[in-house]
This record gives C-alpha cells, structure tokens and sequence, in this order.
C-alpha cells in the first residue's frame, strides 16, 4: 500500500521546535509516513516573498492531510490571516477543539472533557467587509451566516456526539442581541438538535456560557457555536485544563483537513528549548484517530499522560524546568 504522506508545515515562532517534537514522536510509536515539509507564514514571506506560496496550498490540496505549526501573522499592514485564508480556501467548516484533564497538571479542575466544534468559515471571525475610513474615525466589519453553514456545523457537532458516545450538546450563541446572524445560526441548530433525540441539547448566551464554564464546567459535554464565539470559547476551555500549551484543534472539510495547536507562535519564547509540546503532539492524535490508527494514537495519548502526571522532564508550563527537547525524550521512551 502507498504510504500515507502528510503535509507538514513547521510554522514560525515556536512551531519547528514543536513539530519536531511531534514527529519525532509519531515516528518512534512506527507510524510509516512519508512528509511533505512546506512554508507559510513569515517563514515562507522571508523565503518567498509570500505568506502562503501556491506550492504550500497545492501540497495541502494533493495529500490532504496537513500538520501545522502555528503560524505568525503581521499586524496591520495589510495581512489576511494565513489561517483564515487556509479554512477558507479548503471549506475546513468545523473546528474540533477538545480539551481533557491531565493528572498532574497546575490546572484548577481534573476531571474536564469538553468539546468545542467551531464554525470555522463564516461569522465575524471571517474577515468579511473590513473597511476603516480614510480619515481613520471609524471602522466596519461584516458578519455573514448561512443556512447551510449553520446546518453543516451542528450536524457535524451533533454526529460526533453520537460517535463518540456523549450525552450533550450545548448550543453557545448571542441571538437576544445579534438577531440576524446569531438568531439564524440558533434557528437551524434547534433544526438539527430536533433529530438527534438521544442528545440532550441545552442551549446558552455567550457571555452567561463563559461564566459557567469557569465555574460548572462539569455541564459541558460539547459545544458547538459560531466561529469568533468558539475561538474566545476554546482558549477559554484551554485554562481549565493548564493553559493554550494543553490544547489541539483539527480543522476539517471534505476535501481536506489541517491538524495543529490552538496556540500561536509565542515569540516570546521562541528559540528556547521551552515550548510545550503537548498541544501539537495531542493534534497529531487527533491526525492518527481522522486517520483510523486509533490505536497508535491512544498508545501516544498514554505516553503523554504519563509524562505530565509523573512530571518526568516536563516543561515549565507544568511545573517542571525542562526543556521541548528533555519533555519528547520522556514521551518516546515510554511508547
Ligand atoms: P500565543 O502565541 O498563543 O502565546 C501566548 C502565550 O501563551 C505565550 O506567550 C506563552 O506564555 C503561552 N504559550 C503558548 N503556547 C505555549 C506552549 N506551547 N508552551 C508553553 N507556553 C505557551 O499568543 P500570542 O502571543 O497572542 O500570538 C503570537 C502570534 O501567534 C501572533 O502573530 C498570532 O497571530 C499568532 N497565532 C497563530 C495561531 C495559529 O497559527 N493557529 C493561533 C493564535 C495566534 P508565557 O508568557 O507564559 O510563556
């Protein structure tokens, strides 16, 4: 059988140190892949003169598997977010955002296991109508939500429940005040909540669902909401569990699916051996189980849990005061 090839792109700030540490162990647990190793983002503008190079979009295209680090977007300027153009460009229309308690982390809960799926192409976030005046005195931004954009993620949101065994699903919206987006987005979601009878379904405002998740998480089985809401509510769900270093996000469309951190680049540390690797690492499982190879991915999940909870040469973020190189090491010698 052909080898399965990934599309990898190592990113700015942080990002090769902590690819390099997922591959490394992907590689040690034997997964036999073969990679394609592509730019984007200051990377690629420093090499190329561009921040996404048609060759990276055409490698994301043919092998339709991609392992991201994050990626530096310049502020101002002019920039559209690499990211956004990425979800865009490939209809990558859900988000999955997990966050899991691992023992042994400084998190405040232990036993959190929340899901946000996040629309990922529409709404605010998207980068629609941006338009400041030229006198610099005001500025607009456009918010759009489909039918079939809404109905596409809550059957996503709704399907995943049903698989992967969970019992809820709560609709975070904001329609009492965004009547026209946020009241569509919340009209087709009850739709699609009306044929999955064996899920509960609860239904929560924004602001009210950031409160409870801080302080009755235990209410949360998965989330599903619109795209600038799941972004604020992900890194949310990322501190209940040690921090943005814990959490990975799986962007997936039909045609292709881009697996990475939900943190960024974190140039303040960069080039220090002190990134935590988990996030990536914990996006390459989320890789191997969209891949079928649930079982490579639960014996890298295992290695993981068994670093942070007997905090044999973890990173500062965990409390330890080793580096992303000691923490890999730690990990492959457990597979
Ligand atoms: P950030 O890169 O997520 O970093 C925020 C802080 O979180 C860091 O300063 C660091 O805090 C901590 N942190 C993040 N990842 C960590 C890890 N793996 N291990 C340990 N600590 C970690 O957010 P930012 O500084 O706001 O954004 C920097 C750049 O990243 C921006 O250009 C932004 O556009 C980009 N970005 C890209 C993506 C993406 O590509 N998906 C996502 C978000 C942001 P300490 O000070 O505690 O060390």
């Amino acid at each position: 059988m052909a080898k399965q090839i990934i599309t990898v792109i190592k990113g700015d700030g942080i990002g090769p140190s902590i690819i390099d540490s997922a591959l490394e162990i992907l590689n040690a647990a034997g997964c036999d892949f073969e990679y394609e190793f592509v730019d984007a983002g200051l990377t690629a503008l420093e090499n190329t003169g561009e921040l996404l190079p048609q060759a990276t979009i055409d490698a994301i295209a043919k092998n339709k598997i991609t392992l991201k680090g994050p990626l530096t977007t310049p502020v101002g300027e002019g920039f559209t977010s690499i990211n956004v153009t990425l979800r865009k460009k490939f209809n990558l229309y859900a988000n999955v955002r997990p966050v899991v308690s691992f023992e042994g982390t400084k998190a405040r809960y232990e036993d959190i296991d929340i899901i946000t799926v996040r629309e990922n192409t529409q709404g605010m976030y998207s980068g629609l109508g941006q338009v400041v005046s030229e006198d610099g005195s005001e500025a607009e931004a456009m918010s759009k939500i489909t039918r079939e954009g809404a109905q596409k993620i809550a059957v996503f949101a709704y399907e995943l429940a049903r698989r992967e065994n969970r019992k809820k699903v709560t609709i975070v919206h904001k329609a009492n005040i965004l009547k026209s987006t946020s009241g569509l987005f919340l009209k087709v979601a009850r739709e699609v909540a009306a044929l999955y009878p064996d899920i509960e379904t609860a239904e929560m405002i924004v602001d009210a669902a950031c409160m409870k998740l801080v302080m009755t998480p235990e209410e949360f089985d998965v989330i599903v909401t619109t795209n600038l809401f799941g972004d604020i509510l992900s890194d949310l769900c990322a501190g209940l569990v040690g921090g943005l270093g814990m959490a990975p996000g799986a962007n997936i469309g039909e045609d292709a699916a881009i697996f990475e951190a939900v943190h960024g680049s974190a140039p303040d540390i960069a080039g220090k051996n002190l990134a935590n690797p988990t996030s990536v690492i914990l996006a390459s499982i989320q890789m191997l189980e969209h891949l079928g190879m649930g079982d490579t991915a639960e014996r890298i999940r295992n290695a993981v849990a068994d670093v942070i909870k007997t905090g044999d040469r973890t990173t500062r973020d965990l409390g330890g005061n080793h580096g992303t190189t000691d923490f890999t090491q730690a990990v492959i010698e457990r597979l």
